[in-house]
This record gives structure tokens, C-alpha cells and sequence, in this order.
């Protein structure tokens, strides 16, 4: 088991976050000229690339997003910020 640190919250077990995408990918747009296969690239192709991540999470009991680096190999926590614009 691990623990995550939620910037509201505080340190919380793993299972109260949900994964919900790599930080820093940018939408495609506009949207009404992206293509059907930049559009599913977009959302179901998955970089995980080995090494230090920046991620967004949710956590579950609080409902806020945030930005969690981590390495995707050791596991390590590097930090956990808000998302740009979102207090503290
Ligand atoms: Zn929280």
C-alpha cells in the first residue's frame, strides 16, 4: 500500500485517488476539425513512459484534481500541487 499526498488533504491511502490523465498533453482543437483517429489517440493512448511523471489525480473524498509527480519505476512521490489557478 501507498500513500499520496492530496494538497488539500494531507497524506491519504492510494485507493482514495483515481488516475485521471498525464499532465501537460494538449486537446486537439479546434474540435469540429479533429479527425476520429486524433481524437481517440488523444484519449486512449497512454504514454507511460518509464522514469519521473507528471500526472493528474483525483481525490476521491475531496473531488479535487491535482498534479502528482511521481517515478513510474521506484514509486517515489516527487510532489502534489493544485492544478494551475485552483488555491490551496
Ligand atoms: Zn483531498
Amino acid at each position: 500500500m501507498q500513500t499520496f499526498p492530496c494538497p488539500f488533504c494531507g497524506p491519504r491511502d492510494e485507493t482514495e485517488f483515481h488516475f485521471a490523465t498525464e499532465a501537460g498533453r494538449a486537446r486537439p482543437e479546434p474540435a469540429a476539425e479533429v479527425s476520429d483517429e486524433d481524437w481517440a489517440a488523444y484519449l486512449f493512448a497512454a504514454h507511460a513512459p518509464k522514469g519521473t511523471v507528471r500526472e493528474i489525480w483525483l481525490h476521491l473524498p475531496c473531488g479535487e484534481y491535482f498534479v502528482l509527480t511521481r517515478n513510474s519505476v521506484t514509486r517515489a512521490i516527487h510532489g502534489a500541487k493544485p492544478l494551475p489557478g485552483v488555491p490551496a
